[in-house]
């Protein structure tokens, strides 16, 4: 979408939120107090809201999204989006309060509630076939005297999973106050890797011994392993872990080319934007589909793992 398509398309803040309610309710407003979906109306002047003629209450159409509790006009919310998927590096905050004006702390916060959007994907058991997993070691500084890299250094561990046949991706920050180092890892890479991969999936993996569980009798996968520490990068036949070591060479790229440096605290939601850019790197309607994202599920599961909370 061009600047002059976004103009064409969203006018004015009315046409904006009418674009808004036709995604999240389709013909069929839902009175979230009652549950009503005949006598639910659009109000005629506060355009953000709907009337309920059953109950008498009112409600905002932004209730339970990303947009819910911001003053910031709709349109600029979707300027922000567009900009942030039109430019496939991302944007940075200073760069979102130069198009849009407000603070700077205002462009943050939107920009942290779309990642968190890009997030809101389904994980369980999504990804057949044959997969790619590995893990990375995020920002940082390695500790003064140690040349470690990678695993053993104090760096944040990531995990990834991809789908070789249709490239899309799923990646966790490993995060566990209560284990470190390798014990983390077992704890969460052989849970995650049972949630996202379905059952009857060829697992591709590095010679790292914590996956080698995977290929166990009482598994259900067939598992096999390329021994990166001989300095064996693919056997020829498609035993290989290039695709998932591309997604991270990607990933370090964008957080340190556009983000500079990220906490570990927010680390996640820039998985999220990674992710959400890979798999939908050929959808010419990412804009809405991230609208719909933006709607938080039921129970907010997918709002947990947007936010690193409970998965399993
Ligand atoms: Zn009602």
């Amino acid at each position: 979408m061009t600047f002059m398509e976004f103009s064409k398309k969203f006018p004015t803040e009315e046409a904006a939120i009418d674009y808004f309610v036709a995604v999240r309710y389709g013909g069929r407003l839902t009175c979230p107090c009652c549950g009503a979906v005949s006598g639910v109306y659009r109000h005629r002047r506060r355009v953000r809201y709907c009337e309920c003629s059953h109950c008498n209450n009112s409600f905002s159409v932004f209730t339970g999204t990303i947009f819910e509790s911001s003053k910031v006009k709709i349109r600029k919310w979707f300027y922000a989006i567009h900009l942030f998927l039109n430019d496939k590096k991302g944007v940075s905050a200073c760069n979102l309060q130069r198009e849009i004006g407000g603070s700077y702390r205002t462009s943050w916060r939107m920009l942290h509630q779309i990642r968190a959007a890009m997030g809101a994907v389904d994980t369980y058991k999504v990804l057949s076939k044959l997969v790619e997993v590995d893990e990375t070691y995020v920002g940082g500084k390695p500790k003064i005297g140690t040349s470690k890299r990678g695993r053993g250094t104090n760096k944040v561990p990531v995990i990834g999973i991809i789908e070789r046949d249709t490239q899309q991706v799923r990646a966790k920050v490993v995060s566990s106050p209560n284990e470190k180092g390798s014990d983390l890892l077992k704890v969460f890479l052989i849970p995650y890797i049972k949630r996202v991969v379905a059952d009857g999936t060829t697992v591709v993996t590095d010679d790292f011994k914590i996956y080698n569980v995977l290929g166990d009798d009482d598994e259900p996968y067939t598992h096999l392993s390329i021994n990166h520490s001989k300095r064996q990068y693919s056997d020829g036949k498609g035993v290989h872990t290039n695709n998932i070591e591309n997604f991270w060479s990607i990933l370090k790229r964008s957080i340190i080319g556009v983000y500079h440096q990220v906490s570990p605290k927010y680390l996640q939601r820039y998985v999220n934007e990674a992710c959400y850019r890979r798999n939908n790197m050929s959808n010419l309607d990412a804009f809405t589909k991230l609208l719909r994202q933006s709607i938080m599920p039921k129970a907010n599961h997918a709002w947990q793992i947007a936010e690193g909370g409970s998965w399993l």
